[in-house]
């Protein structure tokens, strides 16, 4: 049997579809001839204006649902739809528009193009995207501005701080304005002021409607959020009043294992 966990969050009303929608979602890693179950029948509804943290032990499988709702590896079962569009059963050009569209993404360790200034690293996608350099370029300083690091545009990322770079990878990943934000351990890699500079992004960011799910072990990022969801052994923990504030908000959890 499949856990079920729905998570409605109030903003954007209007929008029917949920932003994101995992369905019977499993997954088998072959590690040494032994298979790993990592995902073992994961079901959740995200509603748009969301803010989830998933959290749990490690290796309990976060970061695999995390890379399979961006597209970047498949399920062996079960179906995922961000904003209604399958990212699961596409054929490559479709999921690569589809991640362009709808998809913003966020590592522990930036990712950032080094060689590219700080205005590069953020208008590129929404070049690649098919937009014009200077509107991207436009949207790009936009960004940044709100971001905080207006006045780096011409930097080099590295020479930024820690949260900046983050806040940087952030930006980015806004560039093609994404139905999910999707970050994985965002503040794993920063001190506790970087840490901070990116939680109150976060939280700002979702005040203004963004979708976010996030995989975190740092309970200052989960306090942020408006729902926390754990994981163990593959599967969704739902129900669990340590964790799943949410609950006491309107937010429904139902699990069963
Ligand atoms: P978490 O993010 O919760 O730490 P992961 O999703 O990274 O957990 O991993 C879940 C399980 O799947 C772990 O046992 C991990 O070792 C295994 N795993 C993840 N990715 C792979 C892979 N590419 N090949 C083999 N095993 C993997």
């Amino acid at each position: 049997m499949t856990d079920a966990a729905t998570v409605d969050g109030t903003t954007h009303a209007d929008k029917h579809t949920p932003a994101l929608e995992v369905h019977g979602v499993r997954k088998t890693f072959e590690a040494d001839n032994a298979p790993v179950r990592a995902l073992r029948g994961v079901d959740l509804t995200v509603e748009h204006g969301t803010f989830l943290a998933l959290m749990g032990p490690s290796g309990c499988g976060k970061s695999t649902l995390l890379n399979l709702v961006a597209g970047l590896d498949v399920p062996d079962e079960g179906t995922i739809k961000v904003a209604g569009e399958e990212v699961t059963g596409s054929t490559e050009d479709e999921l690569a528009r589809m991640r362009r569209r709808h998809i913003g993404i966020v590592f522990q360790f930036f990712n950032l193009l080094e060689g590219m200034t700080v205005l590069e690293n953020v208008a590129l996608p929404a070049i690649i995207a098919g937009r014009k350099r200077k509107a991207a370029e436009t949207r790009a300083r936009d960004l940044l501005d709100l971001l905080g690091i207006g006045d780096k545009v011409s930097a080099m990322p590295g020479v930024l701080s820690g949260g900046q770079r983050q806040r940087l990878a952030i930006a980015r990943a806004l560039a093609n304005e994404p139905t999910l934000l999707l970050a994985d351990e965002p503040t794993g890699a920063l001190d506790s002021a970087g840490g901070q500079e990116v939680i109150e992004l976060l939280s700002r960011l979702h005040s203004g409607g963004q979708t976010i799910v996030l995989v975190t072990h740092d309970s200052d990022v989960a306090a942020v959020a408006d729902t926390v969801l754990k994981m163990r052994d593959g599967r969704i923990v739902a129900n669990d009043a340590e964790v799943n504030k949410g609950a006491a908000e309107g937010v429904t959890a139902i699990g069963t294992l």
